[in-house]
């Protein structure tokens, strides 16, 4: 058989792939473990290991396992070079911080700041905050971190990079902001939805490692749903496809930032749960306040109005799309359990029974902030290779 030299460099990367990821999941690891673990031959190991320490992934460590006979030498993602930044753009607040390569970020590496105003106001304050965390954001930056990940909110062109429309922070309205960022910084920028960064980030450091079939439901200020499809994530013609959050469920009901009227979006968010009990108490609180407020006139009707509504959408997403798992991701149903409980009780009654009985429905692990770290990390083992087929049928999960 002759062996094509394309197939054969192609290989070699995936297998490359297959090695990173391995340190990924598993941590520090000898060649005879990574090659005992992923499958893999001894030499298909080394050789992988030493283009990988070569594009200064892996590094090889002095530590020695502890055991009898000679010490081995353990392979560790690259804590020198292989840095990696994640951008968090939110309706009202933003988040900058470093990562290492398996997703931890320092405390002390991350700052937040309000929302500027203005997207000029907003790129400045990214540049600005970058500069914070990485003492100087032009010059050698390239040299210590491989590039930024950044989740953004809204109707994502991921064809062309754009924010085509993002109904709860307009600024971001045409925008490329990934592109004028990299320009400024001069380091590569990728930019994910934000639940579709939620997506990639439960899959790569959450609950969600080894599974091929999850939707992950995004209550926050917003309503975003992000799915994953036979160990693909479900992006549509051009990235804009799950936007559960502007179907009408209320005819002539209020007016959503997207222009329409009465959108999910509107009565089953976080946010919408806090305009409802401003309404009630007088003044107006935000989502904590909101929870913890005493029970006032109306209050019970507006936690019910809201359960119901959440219970919709859960039930459309099961409905739709037979995911194995779902996760629900959100400050008002994570911070009070009788209300995931009743949210859960609603969306039974709701949804095809045999459907709802081939769900699990947990809470998220994630958050927008691995996401977008994950994000950048994801895009750079693309460029080392395709991704690996997916795990088994669907309902596996790999252990990890
Ligand atoms: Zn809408």
């Amino acid at each position: 058989m002759i062996e094509s030299p394309v197939a054969s460099e192609l290989l070699s990367k995936i297998n490359e792939r297959r090695v990173l990821e391995f340190v990924q999941r598993n941590g520090p690891a000898s060649r005879a473990v990574i090659a005992r673990g992923g499958g893999m031959s001894a030499p298909t190991v080394s050789k992988a290991v030493v283009s990988l320490i070569r594009n200064e992934f892996l590094e090889e460590t002095e530590a020695s396992q502890a055991g009898f006979g000679r010490p081995g030498k353990l392979l560790q993602l690259s804590e020198q070079k292989a840095n990696v930044l994640g951008v968090v753009i939110d309706a009202d607040t933003c988040w900058i911080g470093s990562a290492r390569l398996d997703g931890a970020v320092g405390e002390e590496q991350s700052i937040s700041f309000r929302t500027p105003k203005t997207y000029d106001g907003l790129l400045q304050a990214v540049i600005n905050g970058l500069g914070e965390i990485t003492g100087n954001v032009k010059g050698d930056l390239s040299e210590r971190f491989r590039g930024v990940g950044l989740s953004v909110p809204g109707l994502f062109n991921s064809r062309v990079g754009e924010t085509v429309m993002s109904p709860n922070l307009h600024l971001l309205d045409g925008q490329r902001l990934a592109a004028d960022l990299s320009n400024e910084i001069g380091l590569q920028c990728i930019a994910l939805q934000e639940s579709h960064a939620l997506c990639v980030g439960e899959r790569m450091y959450g609950a969600a490692r080894g599974m091929n079939d999850f939707a992950i439901l995004d209550v926050s200020t917003g309503l975003g749903l992000g799915i994953v499809s036979g160990g693909h994530l479900l992006t549509g013609n051009s990235g804009m496809a799950g936007e559960l959050g502007h179907i009408t469920v209320v005819p002539d009901g209020q007016r959503c930032g997207c222009g329409n009227r009465g959108c999910l979006e509107t009565v089953a968010t976080d946010t919408a749960f806090a305009r409802l009990i401003s309404r009630e108490l007088g003044r107006k609180v935000g989502v904590k306040e909101a929870l913890t407020a005493p029970a006032v006139n109306g209050s019970e009707e507006v936690i019910a109005q809201t359960v119901d509504y959440l219970a919709i959408a859960v039930s459309a997403v099961i409905n739709i799309f037979n995911p194995a798992t779902l996760f629900l991701h959100g400050q008002l149903m994570n911070s009070d359990p009788k209300i995931f409980k009743r949210v859960m009780r609603q969306a039974k009654k709701r949804t095809l029974s045999p459907s709802f009985k081939d769900c699990r429905i947990l809470q998220s692990q994630g958050n927008k902030r691995l996401g977008a770290v994950a994000g950048i990390i994801d895009h750079l083992a693309n460029e080392l290779a395709p991704a690996f087929a997916p795990v088994g049928n669907g309902n596996t999960e790999q252990a990890s």
